[in-house]
């Protein structure tokens, strides 16, 4: 049974210099830079959709 890949639906902005943000995945603890994440998208709201 295979562990699906972490989507890194759950990320939090951790640092930001002049490379760019620094994101962390809350589910796997995985960092990365935003431009990794895809496109630039200038509004990544990840945020829990408790509404
Ligand atoms: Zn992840």
């Amino acid at each position: 049974m295979l562990t699906p890949p972490c989507e890194h639906t759950h990320t939090i902005l951790i640092a930001k210099d002049e490379q760019g943000e620094h994101l962390e995945c809350l589910d796997c603890g995985e960092i990365f830079d935003v431009a990794e994440r895809g496109p630039a998208s200038p509004g990544f709201n990840e945020t829990l959709s408790d509404a």
